[in-house]
């Protein structure tokens, strides 16, 4: 059985007070759900306030991005062991917005879950097609793409923990859902795309999560398919009281 993965991912926003009120409102709210991990990613200089805030709770901490080199001249960049410092356990990897708009490609998507892996933290390894691919029918094309050149010579046995977003382009905060089929779809091609590239027995572990105006209103029908094991959540991950709602309806949803 799978546990459903809900993930907030904050982009930027939030200044470090905000995120720690944030962090103490939400821990004071949810409880530990048996079916249910909660993930929190602020932005990196928040990354150690809501880190201490958040230990002794259920919900993990999450980074938005990781650096494959260990130290040195990378301006703007983070490193794993500054990432350890703050105690992150997740990292946000591949984000369209990464790959839109700051030149992040398959090829430095691999570089950094290769770096997460070897450095034990469970990336979030985001995937999806724009609006022009899926109009054009090239969706699944450009998702095994992204799938098999992200995972490129990664073995198996060294991933004991993967994570896979799947998020259309054109769904990432424009109010757009994919319909719950649209999804349930892409995410069977997902889970049987990573069999080939690892193994089913591996495939069948993998939580896949969906993202993409994802919210309280949707998130029943999309999180009851059978593929879809969780969201990674922008807009409604900035109310607590959303987010929290999110959290709650998967923790009911028996599969
Ligand atoms: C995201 O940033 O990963 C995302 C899915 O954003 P939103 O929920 O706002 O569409």
């Amino acid at each position: 059985m799978r546990k459903f993965l809900i993930a907030g991912n904050w982009k930027m926003n939030n200044t470090v007070q905000e995120s720690v009120n944030f962090s103490k409102e939400l821990t004071s709210n949810i409880a530990k759900k048996d079916n249910v991990e909660v993930v929190i990613a602020p932005t990196f200089t928040a990354l150690f306030s809501v880190g201490e805030q958040l230990k002794e709770s259920c919900i993990k901490l999450g980074s938005q991005n990781i650096f494959w080199e260990k130290s040195g001249a990378f301006t703007g960049e983070i490193s794993a062991d500054m990432l350890k410092s703050c105690s992150v356990e997740y990292t946000i990897i591949g984000h369209s917005e990464r790959r839109q708009y700051f030149g992040e490609t398959n090829e430095t998507v691999n570089k950094r879950i290769v770096t997460a892996v070897e450095n034990s933290f469970i990336p979030i390894f985001c995937i999806g097609e724009s609006l022009e691919e899926r109009e054009s029918g090239k969706e699944k094309m450009i998702v095994k793409s992204q799938l098999v050149e992200g995972l490129k010579e990664i073995a198996k046995e060294k991933l004991t923990d993967l994570v896979v977003a799947y998020e259309p382009v054109w769904a990432i905060g424009t109010g757009k859902t994919a319909t719950p089929e649209q999804a349930q779809e892409m995410h069977k091609f997902i889970r049987e795309t990573v069999a080939g590239i690892f193994d089913t027995e591996f495939a069948d572990k993998l939580i896949i999560q969906y993202g993409g105006s994802l919210k309280p209103a949707n998130a029943q029908e999309l999180l009851s398919q059978p593929d879809i094991d969780g969201g990674l959540i922008g807009g409604a991950a900035l109310q607590v009281d959303s987010f929290s709602e999110i959290i709650k309806i998967a923790s009911e949803i028996k599969k």
